[in-house]
């Protein structure tokens, strides 16, 4: 069966899904094509922090409302080292920017309903799905709905299927260069019943290796330590992930981790990756699917947002004027904000965590840095202006 649109979007994760909203405010259609089912993708935990951009765009496009009512703004992070807090005033370095800790299921909430009550297509569950004759004006997306084979034919595509999609491999690979490091280790994740216990989120080094809390809401917390990424969850009982995040959070002035039931675990493998271009034809790759950064920087999310408003302008000059020019700028004008973000992800990696070949001469090196970024206020201010997420326009840092 045929169907027709101008913009096909593969994967409703935050960059399909934020898309097909920003072209619906354009005037241009679209239909989403999502994998996995409305309940799966509204309630899979990933990212929760919004960089002031983030926050900015998604109030400005409409879908801020609840965000803004249920998330929490962040003035600060904390660093922590030697068993001491050392805080990063992010308002006050960057002129009154911060961040907003929101999860991105809610997110997802939030823009399928906002696409779905202004009678959006949003496809859940479609198999098979794949991708063709890009590099023509006429392209063509296939797959199966509830097992019928279906093409929906469109003016572009955009692949914004995560990181494992169908979009990336379909570009010949002889027209894309990847960029990619795999870590030696990964970060065991957990969701916890439990009060807060610091009210901005602590980025941990120890000498165990790093560990990380955040929170979701004043009842529910989120946490971190980083571990072997082939570990198995069965190997991590309870109260050995909370005797492990206790000795890594320890300090000198009796600070105290508060412990409860433990609702979620899993284990995320740390990798950067880039690709380039990120277009090929009249398909466009955005979010996970053209880059992974460390979670570290928490700048997964935000990369998606920038890169499908920069596609959302694009495509919205090609359908009012024919002209291709943004269109074909699309993967310079993203590509250096996400090396930017690679850079930020990697450092606060390298300067937290243990690593494999780690000896008493890198670990010097790392309190070293730790130690110049809270006590001279250039460099603070350089750590807390990639924190709240540089200009969307990267060139506007000159
Ligand atoms: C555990 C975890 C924690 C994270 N923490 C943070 C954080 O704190 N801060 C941050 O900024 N980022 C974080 N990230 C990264 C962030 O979640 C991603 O960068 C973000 O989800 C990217 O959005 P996306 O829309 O590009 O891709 P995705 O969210 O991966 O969405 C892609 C969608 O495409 C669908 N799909 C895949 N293949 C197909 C196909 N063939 N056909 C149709 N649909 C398909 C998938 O089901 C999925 O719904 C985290 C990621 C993980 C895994």
């Amino acid at each position: 069966m045929g169907r027709e649109t101008q913009g096909g979007i593969v994967g409703a994760g935050p960059a399909g899904l934020l898309l097909s909203h920003l072209l619906h405010l354009q005037g241009i259609d679209s239909v989403v094509l999502e994998l996995r089912s409305r309940a799966d993708i509204e309630s899979t935990i990933r990212a929760g922090v919004l960089e002031q951009g983030t926050v900015d765009l998604l109030t400005a496009v409409g879908v801020g409302e609840r965000m803004r009512r249920e998330g929490s703004v962040h003035h600060g992070i904390v660093l922590r080292f030697g068993g001491r807090d050392h805080r990063i005033d992010l308002h006050g370095l960057t002129g009154g920017r911060a961040i907003m800790l929101y999860a991105q299921h809610e997110v997802i909430k939030d823009l399928v309903k906002a696409r779905l009550d202004a009678g959006g297509r949003l496809l859940f569950e479609v198999t098979d799905v794949s991708v063709h004759d890009f590099d023509t004006s006429a392209p063509k997306v296939r797959f199966r709905q509830g097992g019928e084979p279906q093409e929906l034919r469109c003016d572009f595509v955009a692949g914004c299927d995560g990181f494992h999609g169908i979009c990336r491999p379909s570009i010949p690979a002889t027209r894309r260069t990847e960029y990619q490091r795999i870590y030696p280790f990964g970060w065991f994740g957990i969701l916890a019943e439990a009060p807060r216990s610091t009210p901005e989120i602590i980025y941990a080094r120890h000498e165990r290796g790093f560990a990380l809390v955040s929170t979701r809401s004043p009842e529910l917390q989120r946490l971190y330590l980083q571990c072997d990424s082939k570990d198995d969850i069965a190997n991590w009982p309870d109260e050995r992930i909370w005797q492990e995040l206790k000795a890594r959070l320890a300090t000198t002035d009796g600070w105290s981790l508060m412990d409860g039931p433990i609702t979620q675990k899993g284990i995320v493998a740390m990798r950067s990756f880039v690709v380039e271009p990120m277009q090929y034809g009249r398909l466009f790759l955005a979010g996970d699917a053209a880059h992974i950064v460390t979670p570290t920087g928490a700048k997964g999310m935000n990369l998606a947002v920038a890169d499908v408003r920069v596609l959302a302008r694009a495509l919205a000059e090609f359908f009012t004027s024919r002209s291709t020019e943004l269109l074909e700028r699309y993967s310079q004008t993203c590509l250096p904000r996400v090396w930017r973000a690679q850079r930020f992800s990697w450092w606060m990696t390298a300067v937290t965590h243990r690593f494999d070949d780690d000896d008493a001469f890198s670990g010097q090196l790392q309190l070293a840095e730790l130690d110049y970024v809270t006590s001279s206020r250039a460099a603070a201010t350089a750590l807390a202006e990639n924190y709240v997420g540089l200009p969307m326009d990267a060139s506007s840092l000159k």
